[in-house]
């Protein structure tokens, strides 16, 4: 996709759990080479419109398009093959494995259904395949001198590149990314932005989840702002930082 295309749109997408609405029709769009971030209080939902749009759920109701095909109900494995990635809330790389085997063998995993039937079935041509790929997206995130190195050992925030890594192998055109700078000190969520704006430059959309309203400010292009399921306000960040409406969610009312 060139710049600007839009890469996903989500329309009026809901979730119910029992009586409860954690998505309640909310739309959003990302585009080739944006950064949009979905941000709002814990327990906003927005884990789950992120489980909506990468097909680890299913909306109660609502559409979600990707690259102009209708994708609602697909699955995870249907959705990453067009062209989607993600990474979860909470990081899950094998720690005493090392950086490149972890990037490896989470693309392979990708879309399959466990570690041992994924072990299983990697015949040699295939295991190299998957080591080159993840070479190339370890150098691609900056981590190049890390490879070798256990996983476990690293850094908190050089492990949520890491992640990321595994989210490229797949080349996609759009990354959806749940927290990654949650914990994360001060200079790692700098190495992190960084690594966002060298990615959506290069024609990535980016969808980020994020609870830290600072980091996202002089970051992304666009924000998202939800609230008990609901979108609450949505602009540039200049101005939804401004809305009395978001202030009124995150200082509590
Ligand atoms: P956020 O990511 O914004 O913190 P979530 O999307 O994780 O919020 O959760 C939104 C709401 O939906 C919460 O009230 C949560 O308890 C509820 N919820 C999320 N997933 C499920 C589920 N699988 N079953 C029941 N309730 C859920
Ligand atoms: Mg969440």
């Amino acid at each position: 996709p060139s710049k600007g295309e839009l890469l996903l749109d989500a329309r009026e997408v809901t979730r119910r759990f029992g009586g409860l609405i954690a998505c309640n029709r909310l739309s959003l769009e990302v585009r080739a080479g944006e950064i949009l971030a979905l941000i709002g209080p814990n327990g906003a939902g927005k884990s789950t419109m992120f489980n909506q749009v990468s097909g680890v759920d299913v909306p109660t109701s609502g559409k979600i398009t990707f690259l102009g095909k209708d994708v609602t109900g697909k699955t995870s494995r249907e959705i990453a093959r067009m062209g989607m990635s993600r990474t979860f809330q909470h990081v899950k790389l094998l720690p005493t494995m090392s950086v490149i085997e972890n990037v490896a063998i989470g693309a392979h995993l990708r879309g399959n259904r466990g570690v041992l039937s994924a072990a299983w079935r990697l015949d040699r041509q295939e295991e190299k395949r998957l080591l080159a790929e993840a070479a190339k997206q370890i150098e691609r995130v900056g981590l190049g001198d890390y490879m070798f190195v256990e996983a476990g050992s690293l850094a908190l925030g050089q492990q949520r590149i890491v992640e990321i890594a595994r989210a490229l192998t797949s080349d996609p055109c759009l990354l959806l990314l749940d927290e990654p700078a949650a914990g994360l000190r001060y200079k790692e969520k700098q190495a992190l932005a960084e690594l966002m704006r060298k990615l959506s430059a290069e024609g990535m959309g980016i969808l980020l989840v994020e609870h830290d309203m600072d980091f996202v400010m002089g970051l992304v292009d666009r924000v998202v702002v939800m609230e008990f399921g609901e979108k609450i306000s949505e602009g540039l960040p200049e101005e939804v930082q401004k809305d009395p409406a978001v202030l009124q969610a995150y200082l509590g009312g």
